[in-house]
C-alpha cells in the first residue's frame, strides 16, 4: 500500500514550531486589543460568487486558484450551489458586515481574524495551498470617518508596532495610491493603450494581462520585462485631486508618527477591490516570496457585493511567512523545558508518581512523568533532555516524604520535603 501523505501544498505543523505560531498569534491578539479591534470568525467556505464579485473575476486568485465545487442539494428545499474554500478573508468579513447590518450601528467596525486560506498556487518555500493569514479590517459608514486618511495611517502604524513586537527587524514598508475606481479605470485604459505596441515583447502572462487587466502588468517579476515596465505611464499621474490629497495626508500622518516607508508607484496588488492606499511590508530574509503582508483601502467593495456604502481599509499577513522570517532571524522556537521530570523507581511506584505529578501540575508546574519500568540511567537521560530538574521517587522517598531532587544546570542534588517541593521546583534554575 502506498503511504498517505499530506496533500501537495499543505503541511503539518509540529511542536516545537507550533509554539512559535502560538506566540505570533498571542502577540497579534495583544496588539490588536490595544488598538480596540475585536475578533471575527467567518466560515472557511462561502458562495463562489462572493469571491467572483468581491475579489474580481480577472484576478489570478479567482480565475486560476480557487478550490470550488458544486454542492449538490440534499433535499427539495435546498438548491445546489457553487461553493469555494476562502482564498482570502476580506470578502467574507465584508459579507458578514452587510449580513449583520453592522453599518447601522453608525460606528467604525474594527475587526481582526486569524485562520486558514486556500489557493491552488504552485507550492514553493513560503507559498502553500493552505496557508494562514492574520488580518484586520476597519470599515464603516462615511459618517463614522471610514474614509479618513488617519485610518490608513493608524493601520500602518499598528502594523509597524506589531512587527516590532514580534521581533521582526529589518522590514520595509512600501506604499502607493491606486486612486478612486474612476482613476483606476482611466489608468487601466491609458496602460492598455501604452501596452499595444509593447506587449508582444513581454512574457506570456503580461501579454494576457495587457488585454484583460493591464494594471497587473506592473506586478510582473520577470527580469526581462522590467525595463519595459519602467517606461509605462505612472498611476500617480492619473490620480484626481481628492486621491492625491488623501495620499498626501496618509504620508503626513506616517511622518508625524515616525513610521518609515518607501513610495512605490508600481505597487498595485493582485486584488481588484483596492482603491487609494495600497501597501506591502517586505522582508529580505524571505527570498523570492518576500511579501510579509499586504493590504489597502477598498472603498467600493461593500457596494460591489450588494451592500451599503462602507469604505474600509485592511491587510492580511502571511503567518507562514512570519514564522519563516523569525526562524531566519534565529528566533525560532527551542524545545521547551519542563520544570520537573518525575522518575519512579520501579513499576510499583507508578501510581504514587501519578499522584505526585498531579499535585505539582495543580500547583502550576509543568511536569513530565517517567515510568517505573525505566532503569535509572534511562530516566536521567530522558529527564536531562526534557526538564530542568529530576525528582526521584523510590520506596524510601515515598515513606519518608523527603524527595531527592537533582538540578541539571548546577549538578546539585538535594533532599526536599514533599510539602516544599512545589516551591522548590518553581525557583528558576541557577
Ligand atoms: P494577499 O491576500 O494576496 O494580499 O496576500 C497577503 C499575504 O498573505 C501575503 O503578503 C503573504 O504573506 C500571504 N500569502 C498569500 N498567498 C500565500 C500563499 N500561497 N502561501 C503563503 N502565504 C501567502
Amino acid at each position: 500500500m502506498t503511504t498517505l501523505k499530506a496533500v501537495r501544498g499543505t503541511r503539518d505543523l509540529l511542536p516545537p514550531e507550533t509554539a512559535l505560531w502560538n506566540r505570533i498569534e498571542a502577540t497579534a491578539r495583544r496588539v490588536f486589543a490595544r488598538y480596540n479591534f475585536g475578533e471575527i470568525r467567518t466560515p472557511v467556505f462561502e458562495d463562489t460568487s462572493l469571491f467572483a464579485r468581491g475579489v474580481g473575476e480577472e484576478t489570478d486568485i479567482v480565475s486560476k486558484e480557487m478550490y470550488s465545487w458544486e454542492d449538490r442539494a440534499r433535499a427539495q428545499s435546498e438548491k445546489s450551489q457553487s461553493l469555494t474554500l476562502r482564498p482570502e478573508n476580506t470578502a467574507g468579513v465584508v459579507r458578514a458586515y452587510i449580513e449583520h447590518k453592522l453599518g447601522e450601528t453608525g460606528q467604525l467596525q474594527k475587526l481582526y481574524y486569524i485562520g486558514p486560506q486556500f489557493r491552488r498556487e504552485r507550492p514553493q518555500k513560503g507559498r502553500y495551498r493552505q496557508f494562514s493569514q492574520i488580518g484586520a479590517e476597519v470599515i464603516g459608514p462615511p459618517s463614522a470617518g471610514s474614509e479618513s486618511p488617519l485610518r490608513d495611517a493608524e493601520v500602518l502604524e499598528m502594523l509597524a508596532t506589531l512587527l516590532d513586537e514580534l521581533g521582526i527587524t529589518g522590514w520595509q514598508l512600501h506604499i502607493n495610491s491606486v486612486g478612486s475606481s474612476a482613476d483606476r479605470a482611466r489608468y487601466n485604459d491609458t496602460l492598455r493603450a501604452a501596452l499595444v505596441p509593447l506587449a508582444h515583447k513581454m512574457c506570456a502572462d503580461c501579454q494576457r494581462r495587457a488585454v484583460t487587466n493591464p494594471l497587473r502588468v506592473l506586478d510582473c517579476k520577470v527580469p526581462e520585462d522590467q525595463p519595459i515596465i519602467e517606461t509605462l505611464p505612472k498611476i500617480a499621474d492619473a490620480l484626481d485631486e481628492d486621491s492625491k490629497s488623501h495620499f498626501a495626508a496618509v504620508c503626513a500622518a506616517l511622518d508625524a508618527a515616525s513610521v518609515l516607508y518607501t513610495r512605490n508607484p508600481r505597487l498595485v496588488r493582485g486584488l481588484d477591490y483596492y482603491t487609494r492606499t495600497t501597501f506591502e511590508f517586505t522582508h529580505g530574509g524571505l527570498g523570492a516570496q518576500n511579501a510579509l503582508l499586504g493590504g489597502g483601502r477598498y472603498d467600493g467593495l461593500s457596494e460591489g457585493i450588494g451592500g451599503p456604502k462602507a469604505p474600509g481599509i485592511g491587510f492580511a499577513m502571511g503567518e507562514d511567512r512570519l514564522v519563516l522570517t523569525l526562524q531566519a532571524l534565529n528566533q525560532g522556537a527551542a524545545p521547551p523545558q519542563v520544570d520537573a521530570y518525575i522518575a519512579p523507581l520501579g513499576e510499583s511506584l507508578n501510581p504514587a508518581a501519578l499522584a505526585l505529578a498531579r499535585e505539582l501540575r495543580r500547583a502550576g508546574l509543568s511536569v513530565e512523568l517517567g515510568d517505573g519500568s525505566f532503569r535509572l540511567k534511562k530516566s536521567f537521560d530522558a529527564a536531562d533532555k526534557a526538564a530542568r530538574r529530576i525528582v526521584i521517587l523510590g520506596e524510601d522517598e515515598l515513606a519518608s516524604g523527603i524527595l531527592t531532587v537533582k538540578d541539571f544546570s548546577t549538578g546539585i542534588q538535594s533532599k526536599v520535603p514533599r510539602a516544599e517541593l512545589a516551591a522548590h521546583l518553581a525557583q528558576p534554575a541557577a
